[in-house]
């Protein structure tokens, strides 16, 4: 036996991490004696000769990958926190071949046979709570993937796998030259009127790397961003707003054959494996679980909102007449962000900096681990002499409020060159009182927050505060998670209902109560003055109606293109897009309008976030409605936060979505808290 300094420290699952020993060079052989030893016990699983039961089969096949997703979790992590060409190459090696080895378990015929067997056993059919639930959701699993198709068909499955994956890279990479062979270059500094400072700055630096005078802007976001919120020259605006919205619609890199041939594909697929349609298909796994369920949810919040929609666009223009005169022309979509910037300086007098100084990022958190303890009981401390991969990194013990352990995570908040953008929580080890015993929980949380400059220390902005929680919303959902099998533990769960934990984390950045908890004045100690706080409550429904109607107009287009378009009576789905969308928009969008040709949300992926765009509305109505009860029995209320960590926070997917939130409140999701947290309950 090696000695463990000689042992490669991606072989064994290891608590705290090896992070100080790990290279990339450890990367290729560990993954691949993973692979062969899943494979072998893959093989072992399926040629049985005892007869199946729960022990020897359904749970093999929860714990079987262990030591691989593991292996696999730490690379992704350490390439996506610090990576390096190397490590970046080590992964991208090993990737493809464990995407196929997982790819392979559902249609493995043999397995498939053994699973079968199983279910005409007597054992099966009396398994009850989790042990019955998965073995149902593995079954459903199988099928899915398309377990019970003859030879042919499932040749025919792994071609559209195929040619969908190819369809939406492609389609993804022309969204992005697309993108990037944009450039607006102007010479004439008048032009630029409007444009705040760091926009002017930002264009000159741009030209500059490119080696031309001027100021030159793209369609990246900020760059675009700045154009339509604040030049004043309206011919720009309109020219910049037009090439954007008309991204890879033509020319070189034109989406529009390879958007009907991703919803063909989708739905040749769905119906090989007997779903009347795509969105039927994603749906079955979904909290809502139909396409009616949907339609029906959606439509509700738009004549909920509808109203107030109009309201917010007349008041718009009635601004625009108050500034121009009575006869000034009607809002144009390149007018909109441009006089909306304006209104909403005019009405509030509020700017998110001023709320950064009572945001030191060590009192928030500090404050978010506070509120965690008086809601679910649980105590966090820092541990130190961890290994982590930068020093930056803190590394966290939580146990529960009798003193057992539950889990480790660590955090990881500044940005650095090495990292990726954005903000996210992971987990390397799902732990819980476990069918094979107790294994503490290993979870992260990473950002790319504002990081200290000099002796100050690090402000945030609301915004930031806010994605702090609901990252660390994830985290708990993760690490107090009492679900024995490691497959419907923690955050896998239903794509509708994982944002629940994490979105109502941000709820307790809106009250007074716990906003005095930690938002202090990092120089004076002073909580946030009430005037202050009243504007950034204010600011918050902002023409929230125009917010809300986008994403149920990109809602109800999603479930439109993947239920009843069809390609041979509508041979353009772009302009089938436009007639839906024209309802959602505050002014009259053009002919030319094709933002389905950049639309990666649902065509950059096989799956993405087809057929569930609603999600983001339904999260907000569950995350709303959920913390209707804090609202009306306290903020801090133990006994409603102790029966949300039962309820939700415990259960992963041990039940029916559905039947977790009943749980907690009672009865189904109900829309009226959003509404409410959004200005637009009370009828205009
Ligand atoms: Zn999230």
């Amino acid at each position: 036996m090696p000695s463990p300094s000689d042992r490669n420290p991606l072989c064994d699952i290891r608590l705290p991490v090896p992070f100080d020993e790990i290279r990339a060079e450890h990367v290729e052989p560990a993954i691949d004696e993973h692979l062969r030893e899943a494979t072998a016990r893959q093989r072992e699983l399926a040629n049985g000769s005892s007869p199946p039961t729960f022990r020897n089969t359904l749970l093999v096949l929860d714990t079987f990958t262990e030591r691989l997703d593991y292996a696999m979790a730490v690379v992704r992590h350490l390439e996506s926190v610090a990576t390096t060409e190397a490590l970046r190459s080590a992964y991208n090696s090993v990737q493809p071949k464990v995407n196929a080895f997982y790819a392979s378990i559902p249609l493995d015929e043999k397995l498939w046979g053994r699973l079968k067997e199983f279910a005409r056993t007597p054992e099966a059919g009396a398994l009850s709570g989790v042990h019955r639930r998965f073995f149902t959701k593995t079954l459903d699993n199988f099928r899915r993937h398309g377990a019970e198709l003859d030879a042919q068909r499932k040749a025919r499955l792994a071609e559209i796998e195929v040619e969908l994956g190819k369809c939406t890279t492609r389609f993804a990479e022309n969204v992005l030259d697309a993108t990037n062979s944009f450039e607006l270059v102007l010479q004439d500094e008048s032009m630029l009127a409007g444009l705040p400072p760091s926009a002017v700055a930002a264009a000159r630096q741009s030209a500059e790397a490119k080696g031309i005078s001027g100021w030159r802007f793209t369609l990246q976001a900020p760059s675009y961003t700045a154009l339509m919120t604040y030049l004043d020259n309206r011919a720009i605006r309109e020219q910049v707003w037009r090439a954007y919205n008309t991204r890879a619609s033509e020319g070189a890199f034109n989406n529009r054959p390879l958007l009907t041939r991703i919803l063909e594909l989708r739905r040749e697929k769905a119906t090989l494996l007997g779903y009347p349609s795509f969105a039927a298909y994603v749906l079955e796994d979904r909290m809502a679980r139909t396409v009616e369920r949907v339609q029906q949810f959606l439509e509700q919040l738009k004549a909920r909102t509808e109203k107030h929609f109009v309201r917010e666009n007349e008041e718009l223009q009635n601004f625009r007449r108050s500034l121009e005169g009575a006869d000034a022309d009607e809002l144009q979509p390149w007018d909109i962000a441009y006089y909306v910037e304006k209104q909403r300086a005019a009405l509030y007098e509020f700017d998110e900096e001023d709320l950064r100084p009572y945001f030191p990022l060590e009192r928030v958190v500090e404050g978010m681990f506070e509120i965690a303890r008086r809601l679910y009981g649980i105590f966090i401390t820092e541990l130190d002499g961890v290994p982590c991969w930068d020093p930056q990194v803190k590394y966290y013990k939580i146990t529960d409020q009798d003193g057992s352990l539950l889990g480790y995570f660590y955090a990881d908040w500044y940005p650095r060159e090495n990292k990726r953008s954005g903000a996210w929580m992971d987990f390397l080890i799902t732990g819980g009182p476990l069918v094979e015993g107790f294994k503490p929980h290993l979870g992260l949380v990473c950002g790319n927050l504002t990081p200290p400059v000099g002796a100050k220390p690090a402000l945030l902005t609301h915004r930031e505060v806010e994605t702090i929680f609901h990252e660390f919303g994830h985290l708990l959902h993760h690490c107090l998670s009492r679900v024995e099998i490691r497959s419907l533990a923690g955050t896998n769960v239903a794509w509708d209902f994982v944002e629940l934990p994490s979105q109502i984390m941000e709820n307790w950045c809106w009250e007074k109560e716990a906003l005095d908890l930690f938002a202090r004045h990092y120089e004076t100690g002073e909580t946030i003055p009430e005037d202050l706080y009243q504007k950034m409550r204010r600011a918050r429904t902002y023409r929230s109606a125009n917010s809300q109607m986008r994403q149920l107009g990109f809602a109800f287009v999603d479930m439109a293109l993947h239920t009843d378009y069809s390609p041979v009576e509508d041979p353009d789905p772009i302009a089938y897009s436009l007639r839906i969308l024209q309802e959602f928009s505050p002014a009259k969008l053009p002919e030319d309008y094709a933002m389905l040709a950049s639309f990666t949300h649902l065509f950059s992926d096989p799956d993405g976030y087809a057929a569930g765009y609603y999600s983001y509305k339904w999260a907000e109505v569950l995350d709303a409605d959920a913390f209707s009860r804090f609202q009306a029995e306290g903020t801090f209320n133990k006994e409603v936060g102790r029966q949300f960590r039962e309820a939700i926070l415990s259960r992963g997917e041990a039940e029916e979505p559905a039947v977790l939130f009943r749980s907690f409140m009672g009865r189904d999701p109900d829309p009226e808290a959003l509404l409410r947290r959004l200005g637009l309950s009370v009828s205009a």
